[in-house]
Formats: C-alpha cells, structure tokens, sequence
C-alpha cells in the first residue's frame, strides 16, 4: 500500500524546515502552501497541548490528510514561565522575532546570569480524518543570554543559551540543533508513530 502524505500545520517556516529534516526522507510532506484555503487557527487553549490539537484537527478536518501540528515556546523561571503559549506574540499580535527577543530582554534586564534559567518546550500532535489522536512532549533546558548569539534557526534561538553543549540555539545548524532541541526530540519520539499512521 502507498503510503499516505503527511499535512503539516504550521506557517512557520523555521518549524517546517526542522521537521522536513527529520521526517522528509521517509515521508511524503506537503506544507500549508499547498492548501491556500486552510483556515488560520486561533490559538486559545490553556496549553501547549490543547493547541497543538487544534491546529492539527482543524487542519486534518480541513485537508482530509493525517496532520501533525506543532505547538512549542519558551518559558522563563524568572517570568513565571512566560511567555510559554503566548511566545510567538510576546511583544504583540504579528510581533517579529527581534520585537519579541527586545522584549525578553527587558524584562530580563535586571536579573543576574544564574536567574535566567529556561527552557523551550514543544508538543508535537498527530491527527488522522478518522479521529485518531496522540501528542508528544519535550523539553531543552537552558538560560537567556544578555545579548543575541548566532545566525541559524529562529524565534528566541540567539538568546537561548544551552550550557551543556556550550552554544546558543542559533550556533547550531538545523541538524545540530534537532539532534538536541525540544522539537528534535519529540520528533524522534514522535517518528515510529506516524510511519505507522501512514502505513497502516
Ligand atoms: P506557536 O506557533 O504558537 O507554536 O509559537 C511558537 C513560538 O515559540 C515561535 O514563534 C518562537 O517564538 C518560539 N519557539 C518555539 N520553538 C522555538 C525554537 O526552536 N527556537 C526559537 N524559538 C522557538
């Protein structure tokens, strides 16, 4: 049996290009550019994952295709965890990447190395048209540095510093950065289960 395409329900180009690494030789991904009509999600649950769900149901309702969504940020010990779930608009609606890092900054201006602790986290949805669900979660721990550092990747990579392997996120090239990251992680956890979906 041919196996079936996998939708992805993201916009976001620097997520996409982290999972076509991982899944693109074994996979047949078509991105949203290939449904010009799908609908925007509005991302209003309470957590990763109950967004992460939303987009890929919608989008799997929209497409008839198994959908795997991504739903992922940062959360800062010093801040309470923000801006977790809203960290693609921290500095507001269509915020970019520099608005939103000038913001972290700020709010982190006055608290010393050892009090930056963060982590990314990402949750990772499969959802097939016959209602089929699973979800998959990982973490990197690291802190923010005071100024940015790299020129890969995307979103808060330049200020998010992982000491155990001594580079920002955006030192890393795509490769590198999801044999550690939180997406690369729920990725690889994620694999076995959808070439099973497409196959089966
Ligand atoms: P989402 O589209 O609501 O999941 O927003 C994710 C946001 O979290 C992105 O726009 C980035 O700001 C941030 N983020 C998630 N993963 C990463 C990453 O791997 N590197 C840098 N920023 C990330």
């Amino acid at each position: 049996m041919t196996p079936r395409p996998l939708v992805i329900a993201t916009r976001n180009a620097g997520k996409l290009k982290e999972i076509t690494a991982v899944l693109g030789d074994d996979v047949d991904i078509l991105s949203l550019e290939a449904y010009p009509d799908a609908p925007e999600v509005e991302e209003d649950g309470d957590t990763f994952e109950a967004n992460a769900l939303k987009k890929a149901r919608t989008i799997s309702a929209h497409t008839g295709q198994i959908t795997l969504a991504d739903d992922s940020g940062l959360e800062v010990y010093a801040l309470d965890g923000a801006p977790g779930i809203h960290s693609a608009r921290f500095a507001g609606i269509d915020a970019s990447d520099d608005e939103n890092n000038r913001k972290l900054l700020d709010l982190l201006h006055d608290i010393v190395e050892h009090d930056r602790s963060a982590r990314f986290r990402c949750v990772l949805a499969l959802v097939t048209p016959q209602g089929g669900e699973q979800t998959v979660t990982a973490a990197w721990e690291g802190r923010i540095l005071t100024e940015p550092r790299g020129q890969h990747g995307f979103g808060y990579d330049p200020l998010f510093y992982s000491p155990a392997h001594g580079v920002t996120s955006a030192e890393l090239p795509t490769e590198e950065k999801n044999k550690v990251s939180h997406r690369g992680k729920a990725l690889d956890a994620a694999k076995d289960i959808v070439l099973q979906a497409l196959t089966a």
